[in-house]
């Protein structure tokens, strides 16, 4: 019989959210509290005291001994340190202590977190203070305390406080904006996430015998096996017993953290999966996902699988993707993405998609360097992802009523004058009224953009960043000029169709996969960035320095320090898999293929004396012995190849892009080639057969 779980009683039941802050503090503490989050200010220690000691009784009751401040380093997964609550009492004794300086601000000693330049290693100190907006919550024993992280200079050392600089920026420029539409009452405006999560499941015995898993979390080698995706037979299958008891036990945590996992389904390749959660304020969809990776794989381990979060654990079988859904929400609401039903609303609409589309289209290159990292390499661009090429999807009826717009010609009602921004309705925007086209890097949804290129490893801090970055600058812009009109109405619909105008090149509905979209791109002046290599030159390029210093949302040395991260991130990661295939290559598969064909020799020697037949042992002998050569071959390649990266850095990438990766490709091939042909008692590691079809 299944265990009878009461989702309402038990979600949230292990976060101190509102709710439980309302019951535990004084009604003036919970104000002050209330108060400094909506205005963005900090946290008196008179009033952190107090909800410090409400925390720490809760956090005891619910089992935590220990308290942690955790961040979100810029390699793009969380840190945590533990200290516990006890304080000594001088008689041998302890009691559990936790005070409000404590849950303001912690001192971690962060030396090891990548900073790019910002510190000096013997300035080791790194600071972390909660932010406000984001609950506590107690797991695995410990109250765990959402914090920004920041160097001794104050400058952010972390994903978190970019981006909610980057809400407060898109907020302030939505409000002037809504103002205009004669809007007095919204205070803020809040982007929303729903990140769809995929991933993949294996047996933990299986994944423990591939060295190329455990190092890099993909396969690096591996034969085709007989049977891969076509069949389409995995995708929203039944889901096996073990992968739904996984499930079930990951949906029961995530929601006692708050976290509302919503949607659970089998994805196209086999042993793939997706978790989708219900959209929320970014900020806490960002720590969310965090959270909801974080939890995959301790629950997967629980029940002996190994959760992989890697873009392409597999060549030759579709890669794990995180769709990014993203829109703006006013406090009481509101979404601005929806059209509406008067002209008023529509107008908005239409003034907050401009707004967009022209954002994308100035910013292609910076949007396009937030998703480029190793692993999405394998991705963007390869038939199973949107191409490395920045575009918008609109869907027909949208695509319509712009071209109305720019050309001025009647949409829909031959006996109406050309449409009017401000004066006319728009037809009702229906929801997917064209086929939803799954090939586009941006679609529009409805009343959300759903941003595809993100890896399944990836924070999402960094891509809503930039799309809450853009949208704070265009609407800016935007609000210069209609601030200054005299004829409201007027100014917005030409400044509305004048932006379609210029703007048109990055909207595309066709088949962003195909061969000739490329082509087209290019013609349209598209920027096309197919690697990290080729990527990270651009993301500190002057144009987008100047947004992201003019807004605010970093000064030009964090700005600098992510970009030489990200730098040294890609070098590393492929400096380690190059490195992890020499060591198979060399430890295991060449062995193996000579151990086989020695045995075959054998074979053949003794069949000879027989002058038996021994056609196959001689063909396959030969066939094996052309291959460890040239694995041979290989092996020597990448390894030159390893040896002779530049010191400079930028080089490096390069070097690693040009000459390691090809060698990696290479030396596959005929590992590949002798997997296929050796027997499999001799292979040393699971096949792909064994690996997604056990
Ligand atoms: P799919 O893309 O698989 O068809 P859905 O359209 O149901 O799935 O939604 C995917 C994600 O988008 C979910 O996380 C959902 O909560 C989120 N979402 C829905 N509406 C919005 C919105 N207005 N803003 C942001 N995210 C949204
Ligand atoms: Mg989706």
């Amino acid at each position: 019989m299944n265990e009878v779980i009461n989702v309402p009683e038990i979600f949230g039941s292990d976060v101190f959210n509102e709710a439980t802050m309302k019951q535990r503090l004084s009604q003036n503490i919970f104000d002050a509290w209330k108060s400094c989050i909506a205005n963005g200010t900090h946290l008196p220690i008179e009033v952190a005291q107090p909800i410090a000691e409400a925390m720490k009784d809760w956090a005891i009751e619910k089992g935590a001994t220990h308290f942690t401040h955790w961040f979100q380093p810029m390699t793009g997964i969380t840190a945590e340190k533990h200290d516990s609550f006890i304080s000594p009492t001088g008689d041998g004794r302890v009691i559990m202590e936790f005070s409000g300086k404590e849950l303001i601000k912690g001192e971690s000693d962060g030396s090891s977190f990548p900073n790019g330049g910002l510190r000096a290693t013997f300035e080791a100190r790194g600071y972390t203070a909660w932010d406000p907006t984001s609950a506590a919550f107690v797991k695995d024993g410990s109250l765990y305390i959402p914090t920004c992280f920041f160097s001794y200079t104050g400058e952010a050392l972390d994903k978190k406080t970019p981006l909610l600089r980057s809400i407060d920026e898109v907020s302030k420029e939505s409000v002037r904006i809504l103002r205009l539409f004669g809007d007095q009452d919204t205070l803020r405006v809040v982007p929303a996430v729903g990140a769809e999560q995929e991933y993949f499941l294996l047996p933990k015995d299986l994944y423990a015998q591939r060295e190329d898993l455990r190092l890099t979390g993909r396969t690096l080698f591996g034969a085709q096996p007989p049977k891969g995706q076509e069949l389409d037979d995995h995708y929203f299958g039944s889901i096996r017993t073990r992968v739904s008891d996984f499930m079930k036990d990951l949906d029961e945590q995530l929601w006692r953290l708050g976290i509302l996992s919503k949607t659970k389904h089998n994805e196209g390749a086999p042993c793939q999966h997706e978790l989708a959660p219900i959209y929320t304020d970014v900020n806490s969809a960002c720590d969310d996902n965090q959270m909801i990776m974080r939890t995959m794989k301790k629950c997967a381990a629980k029940h002996n699988l190994v959760c992989l979060l890697h873009e392409k654990p597999f060549a030759g079988i579709s890669g794990s993707g995180k769709h990014n859904n993203w829109s703006l929400n006013t406090d009481s609401g509101k979404n601005l993405f929806s059209p509406g039903k008067t002209p008023y609303q529509n107008a908005r609409f239409l003034l907050f998609l401009a707004a967009f589309v022209k954002g994308v289209d100035e910013y292609q290159d910076l949007l396009r360097c937030t998703v480029a990292y190793a692993g999405n390499d394998h991705r963007l661009g390869a038939n199973e992802a949107p191409p490395a090429i920045i575009s918008i999807f609109l869907g027909d009826e949208l695509n319509a009523i712009i071209k109305s717009i720019v050309e001025g010609t009647d949409y829909e009602n031959p006996e109406k004058a050309n449409l009017r921004i401000g004066v006319d309705v728009l037809p009702p925007i229906r929801k997917d009224t064209t086929d939803r086209n799954r090939t586009s890097p941006l679609a529009f949804t409805g009343n959300k953009f759903e941003f595809r290129m993100l890896g399944a490893s990836q924070s999402i801090s960094s891509p809503n960043i930039a799309l809450n970055t853009i949208m704070a600058e265009e609407l800016a812009q935007f609000a210069d000029v209609l601030e200054k009109a005299e004829n409201f109405d007027e100014a917005l619909h030409n400044l509305v169709a004048e932006t379609f105008k210029n703007h048109h090149r990055i909207i595309f509905d066709g088949n962003g996969y195909s061969e000739e979209w490329k082509q087209e791109a290019a013609a349209r002046g598209l920027s096309n960035l197919p690697s990290t290599a080729e990527c990270l030159p651009t993301y500190i390029s002057p144009k987008n320095i100047d947004l992201v210093t003019r807004h605010g949302i970093f000064t030009e040395p964090e700005f600098r320090a992510r970009h030489a991260i990200y730098l040294e991130a890609y070098n590393k990661i492929v400096n380690i898999e190059g490195r992890t295939m020499v060591d198979m290559a060399v430890h295991q598969i060449l062995p193996a293929a000579m151990r086989y064909t020695d045995d075959l020799c054998q074979s053949l020697y003794h069949k000879k004396a027989m002058n038996a037949s021994c056609r196959a042992e001689s063909d396959l002998v030969r066939l094996l012995s052309e291959n460890t050569d040239a694995l041979y071959d290989d092996i020597n390649r990448l390894k030159e190849a390893l040896a002779t990266v530049p010191a400079d850095k930028q080089e490096a990438s390069f070097h690693y892009h040009d000459r390691v990766v090809p060698a990696m490709e290479t030396l596959r091939i005929h590992a590949d080639i002798l997997e296929a042909n050796t027997a499999k008692s001799y292979w040393p590691y699971p096949t792909y057969s064994d690996l997604l079809f056990y």
